[in-house]
């Protein structure tokens, strides 16, 4: 499959992993946003949020899971911090593999900034 992050997943490309569980990874993004940018992705491949179905859900659950404790390892659970998905074009989607950016570290503006 030619998938970026399914090649991560799998290690045929490398990331600085954050953590890993049986079913998530988390690792740093290649072109931080914020001085905390960090992906939170399902290892199964799901190309949008369009397309979880039945106990994708339950798998959903479990990269929360991840970004709730990726942001305390990373240090910013008290400062704060967003975590985005990003879905199809307008969404601004540019890797067809659901993921969560977490992003902190800075005052982030936009949004009810
Ligand atoms: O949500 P979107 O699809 O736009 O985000 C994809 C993200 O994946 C980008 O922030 C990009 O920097 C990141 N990326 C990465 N490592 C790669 C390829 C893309 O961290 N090898």
């Amino acid at each position: 499959m030619d998938c970026i992050f399914c090649k991560i997943v799998n290690g045929s490309i490398p990331s600085r992993k954050i953590l890993e569980t049986d079913n998530v990874l988390v690792f740093h993004d290649i072109q931080p946003a914020a001085p905390v940018h960090a992906l939170i992705i399902p290892k199964k491949h799901i190309p949008t949020m369009n397309d979880a179905t039945g106990d994708d859900f339950a798998l959903l659950g479990e990269v929360l899971s991840a970004a709730q404790t990726a942001a305390k390892e990373l240090g910013v659970a008290e400062s704060g911090y967003r975590l985005i998905n990003n879905c199809n074009s307008d969404g601004g989607q540019v890797v067809y593999h659901i993921h969560f950016h977490l992003l902190g570290g800075e005052k982030l503006g936009g949004l009810n900034a």
